[in-house]
């Protein structure tokens, strides 16, 4: 079997791996890079131009895995595009939403060759996706189907408990199976429940390394930081300040939109309008839709039902006065120019008595990783819009993520036992904290971490 790493960045960046595997070809996710526009966001799809692939498999519906399908898909007429069923729900809103986010980078930066795809082009190659439920074969290999006496491989979904329709990725071939984490969490958050990866048993192992250079300090959960985020927002209320929580539109809006709902309905928050964006609404209504499809807690929390959730657009994030105590959840998560959370987080910046509180994750080189990283009173670089900004209301951090532990990931390589793990979706500091636990608990699994556009035979 042959694994390519096309991400186009040493860092998590562009997810996009080609597996050769018996001689049948398949990509799995094909992302952009979060913090790159037009062609430097893209996976290094020249790479594999000439390949005859059969499918494409998608893990999950986040950017940094799906974000430049359609221009994958350019390179492979005949591929067919699988994913889970919930994501079917999803992928089309994700990719319409970036032919938008392109078209705006192109009028404001002047990039002339964005948007990368157009509206048209998706619902040109929109009937070449499928989706599937958890845990069913398919048979991917379609266009080799006849070859003599070969089975074609096999491709199964595990659901991956991190946001709406993600899964880890199972490829069975004849002599050999090859397990593709995608983004895992194994506990469960409050909506989703915990990946269900109990079953996998795989020869190569391609494990996400997301939080491989971060300790879990002791004595911390889940529900202290929920209970901690809960007691701050009350605190900033009774200063009469307003609380933004800058989260991504699809996963993090839902989970945090979900403790809300739990606070109010106990009586621990009073209950108030939640100010959310467009793309965060069309999500939560998917999440309510597909809740009993869904392997979650809280089934019967329909959120949009208990919620007072009030859209916010454009002129509205301009206009609206922070005199209240307002409760702000919007994209983007790590603050990226252009998004109503940018310009709230710049408004409420100047005030003490308002508080910016984040969630997830944010890369050091953005405005919310640099927001995080500044001391209170100090001035700082926000970002090329914004300017320079003088850090006066409370920043604070609560780990809620949407990732594993790097300890369970760790059990995981152990209860998969492969003979090979690859090594991925990572910072350098992840990934080598990982590579040197493995070898010290498991010595004789081989470990690999080809390099950008590096391919590996196992
Ligand atoms: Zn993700
Ligand atoms: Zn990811």
């Amino acid at each position: 079997m042959r694994i390519l790493n096309l991400n186009n960045d040493k860092d998590i960046g562009a997810s996009g791996w080609f597996v050769d595997i018996e001689g049948y070809k398949l990509l799995m996710d094909a992302g952009s890079h979060p913090k790159r526009i037009g062609h430097d966001s893209l996976p290094q799809y020249s790479l594999i131009k000439g390949e005859d692939l059969d499918a494409v498999a998608i893990s999950h519906c986040h950017h940094d895995h799906v974000g430049s399908l359609p221009l994958a898909l350019d390179y492979f007429p005949r591929a067919h595009v699988l994913m889970t069923e919930l994501s079917y729900f999803l992928i089309e809103r994700i990719l319409h939403n970036s032919v938008n986010v392109m078209k705006s980078q192109r009028d404001e930066l002047g990039i002339t060759d964005l948007p990368l795809y157009t509206h048209d082009e998706l619902d040109d190659i929109a009937p070449r996706f499928q989706g599937f439920k958890y845990n069913r074969e398919i048979e991917w290999a379609a266009f080799h189907k006849t070859r003599k006496g070969f089975l074609s491989p096999t491709l199964e979904f595990y659901d991956a408990g991190h946001a709406l329709g993600s899964s880890g990725i199972m490829v069975r071939g004849n002599k050999q199976t090859v397990f593709y984490t995608g983004d895992v969490c194994f506990k469960d958050q409050t909506i989703l429940r915990g990946a269900r990866f109990e079953d996998v048993k795989a020869d190569v192992l391609i494990l996400e390394t997301t939080r491989g250079g971060r300790e879990v300090p002791e004595g911390q959960t889940r529900e202290r930081e929920i209970e901690r985020l809960i007691d701050s927002i009350q605190r900033v209320f009774k200063r009469k300040g307003c609380v933004l929580i800058p989260v991504f539109a699809l996963g993090r809006t839902q989970e945090m939109l979900a403790v809300l709902a739990l606070m109010m309905r106990s009586g621990r928050l009073k209950r108030q309008p939640v100010f959310i964006g467009g793309l965060g609404r069309v999500f939560t209504e998917i999440y309510d839709l597909e809740s009993h499809r869904t392997h979650r807690n809280h089934s019967n929390l329909i959120l949009n039902e208990n919620l007072d959730l009030t859209v916010l657009d454009k002129k509205q994030t301009e206009k609206i006065k922070l005199t209240k105590n307002r409760l702000f959840v919007l994209t983007a998560g790590m603050l990226t120019e252009k998004t109503a959370a940018h310009d709230i987080a710049l408004r409420m910046l100047q005030e003490e008595r308002h508080a910016i509180f984040f969630v997830g994750y944010t890369d050091p080189d953005t405005p919310g990783g640099r927001l995080r990283a500044a001391k209170h009173g100090e001035t700082f670089h926000f970002s090329q819009s914004g300017g320079d900004a003088t850090v006066n209301c409370e920043i604070d951090s609560f780990d809620l993520t949407a990732h594993a532990d790097r300890d369970d990931l760790l059990d995981f390589v152990g209860h998969v036992a492969p003979s090979t793990v690859v090594l991925g979706h990572g910072s350098d500091d992840s990934r080598a904290w990982m590579a040197e636990q493995i070898k010290r608990r498991y010595p004789k699994i081989k470990i690999m971490e080809p390099g950008p556009g590096e391919s590996i035979e196992v």
